[in-house]
């Protein structure tokens, strides 16, 4: 896609001309100094009295006079200037004049009124008009279009104009996955190929379409591939741009931006994280504050209105807070459709990790379905990150190309941090971490509705983790039962039941553990609707669910301290099987924590082979 009007080139364009035009303001102020306006040669003017004027008329130097009603002008024979008040009214002296010979002519020109207005305000001032009007359009231009101009003149709305190059348009072949999200912008791209086949049956295209989703899904992406297909120019804008710093600016950049978007149909109007202006409009704000903005949303929703959705402007908007949004914004005739984009699944991951490493050198032996499987919950962003972590990577340990491990240590260093070179762990420490992991690892084993161990690590991280044990689903889990879930929570507490096992005392190491197990517990008891005391009553609502999920207590405060006590009840509950586990596999967990204190990092095929060597013989020695 090319931008038909680059910033740069643009302020360049824009300049030149400019400065050009300043100079030659400036010759001609020159010119006319020095030409036009002999009047600013006075100065040159020699003043003399009229004793002199006679004196230099009998002896013959005179050449050319001027008669004015007060004053005569004169040159000399050596070309010199001079002038004289008539004091005397000697009427003679046109006679005088003649017999002498002299020329009468133009020595100097008084000034008209129009002159005097030009030569004394307009000129000097000239200067300072032309740098103020320089400076406005270099200020505007630096706050991305409106600015003074458009404070001052109505002027642009700074949205930016895409207009679409085939050779380097985004298509929807760059957007991996995603493929419901593209069936339904398909049709907006058919539209906006031939709005008339719609207009003929009297079909109404949706005026607006809003991209909802976790942040680095592609919304964006998907907006410029929608422009890329229909092949029609693309209005981009945030909604941040909107709100600027002078009052009123935020509606006029709508108007003008639908304005423009008009005269250009068919086309496409994007809004970026639209939530920025369209929060909910709440009337118990009080005096100003947020006025500014709800200027803006107001001057959108009359814009939207106004809009003959016949023509060939179709609005997209993108935000990750759709539950923020004002309502007016999703009635029907505005956003009245609503495109989840979601984080990707397993194929949809492993789709996007192809597409990026399209561009990258690859060893022939990387298994991106690997990569996928081991990244649940990552974005399209992530995933993109990572196959750059990877190169990078391989460019630093000297490689040609990329290899699986290098993928490896960028899954890693994305989703867990980077690996951290100079911690120093004490030689207990980092026998209680490994057998930290190695509990986790264990009772995940252990459990029937737990999810493979792919790798366990006792190599610090940036991120303040001193191992993470690493499960991978065999697929991507749409539902999990009950069972699943205790069975996650009794992993969770895994980690700590064998240091109380082992060491007897417990560590800060388990804070992370302690965290999720207790919000999972509290969620299968206030949304999931599984445990008996409550049945399926809703007791929190979850605000921001793409963007991390708060969930907020909705209900009585004895009801509350019931569900805490549940959850307490709950969590001690996986506590104990987990302990009892590892009590009754002692011996495994002696040996593969031995093993892992050795090695740092295992695979999962190494912890099974561990599991499964003596298979019958485990347990019973330890009863
Ligand atoms: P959003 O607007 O949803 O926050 P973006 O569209 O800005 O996310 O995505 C950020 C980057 O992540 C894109 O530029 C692209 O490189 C990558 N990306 C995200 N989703 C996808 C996808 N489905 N296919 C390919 N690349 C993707
Ligand atoms: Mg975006
Ligand atoms: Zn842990």
């Amino acid at each position: 896609m090319k931008q038909s009007s680059d910033p740069n080139q643009d302020k360049r364009r824009q300049r030149r001309p400019f400065l050009v035009s300043y100079a030659i303001v400036i010759l001609i102020m020159l010119l006319l100094n020095t030409f036009l306006f002999p009047s600013l040669l006075k100065s040159r003017i020699q003043e003399v009295d009229y004793g002199t004027f006679i004196n230099m008329l009998e002896q013959g130097k005179l050449t050319t006079v001027q008669l004015e009603d007060e004053q005569i002008y004169f040159i000399d024979n050596e070309e010199k200037a001079y002038q004289t008040n008539v004091i005397p009214q000697d009427y003679a002296i046109v006679q005088r004049l003649d017999d002498a010979g002299v020329n009468f002519g133009r020595v100097y020109r008084k000034q008209g009124v129009l002159e005097y207005l030009l030569v004394n305000w307009i000129l000097p001032f000239l200067p300072l008009i032309l740098l103020a009007t320089w400076f406005s359009r270099r200020i505007s231009r630096q706050m991305g279009g409106g600015g003074m101009n458009a404070m001052m003149f109505g002027g642009k709305s700074g949205a930016k104009e895409y207009v679409v190059d085939d050779k380097t348009g985004i298509r929807f072949r760059d957007v991996a996955g995603q493929d419901e999200a593209k069936e339904s912008l398909k049709e907006i791209v058919e539209f906006l190929h031939d709005p008339k086949k719609y207009e003929e049956i009297g079909a109404k295209m949706p005026k607006g379409a809003l991209l909802v989703g976790p942040p680095g899904t592609g919304k964006t992406l998907l907006a410029r591939a929608v422009a890329g297909e229909a092949e029609v120019p693309f209005f981009s804008i945030a909604g941040s741009e909107f709100v600027e710093m002078f009052v009123g600016m935020g509606a006029s950049k709508v108007r003008d931006l639908f304005r423009q978007a008009g005269e250009k149909a068919p086309c496409i109007v994007f809004i970026d994280e639209i939530d920025t202006i369209g929060k909910k409009r709440d009337s118990g704000q009080g005096i100003g504050g947020n006025d500014e903005r709800e200027q803006t949303l107001n001057q959108l929703l009359t814009e939207m209105d106004g809009f003959d959705a016949t023509k060939g402007v179709v609005i997209l908007a993108a935000t990750n807070r759709p539950e923020t949004l004002d309502p007016a914004l999703l009635r029907p005739g505005r956003f009245d459709r609503r495109i989840p984009v979601e984080l990707p699944d397993l194929k949809g991951r492993e789709a996007i990790l192809r597409l990026h490493a399209r561009k990258v050198r690859l060893d022939s032996e990387c298994d991106f379905n690997v990569v996928a499987r081991m990244t649940p919950g990552a974005s399209g962003a992530e995933l993109a990150n990572i196959i750059n972590e990877a190169a990078l990577g391989a460019v630093r340990h000297g490689r040609q190309a990329v290899t699986q491990p290098d993928l490896q240590e960028a899954v890693d260093t994305i989703l867990a941090g980077a690996q951290k070179k100079n911690a120093i762990l004490s030689e207990k420490e980092k026998c209680i971490v490994a057998y930290h992991e190695v509990g986790h690892a264990l009772v995940a084993a252990l459990q029937t509705h737990s999810a493979p161990v792919q790798k366990i690590t006792i190599v610090p991280r940036t991120s303040g983790a001193l191992g993470f044990t690493m499960q991978v689903e065999e697929g991507d889990r749409a539902l999990l039962s009950r069972d699943e879930l205790l069975d996650k929570i009794a992993t969770f507490t895994g980690g700590r039941a064998a240091e109380e096992l082992v060491f007897g005392s417990v560590t800060t190491g388990a804070s992370n553990d302690i965290e999720q197990a207790t919000k999972l517990a509290r969620a299968m008891i206030t949304r999931y609707g599984m445990s008996e005391d409550f049945d399926m009553v809703a007791l929190e609502t979850v605000k921001g669910a793409y963007l991390g999920g708060d969930a907020s207590l909705a209900c009585s405060e004895t009801t509350a301290a019931a569900v805490d006590a549940r959850v307490v009840e709950l969590v001690k509950t996986q506590h104990a099987k987990a302990y009892a586990l590892l009590e009754e596999n002692r011996r495994k967990l002696d040996e593969i924590s031995q093993y892992l204190y050795e090695k740092e990092t295992i695979s999962g095929q190494e912890f099974m082979d561990i599991m499964n060597r003596k298979p019958e013989t485990d347990g019973e020695e330890n009863r």
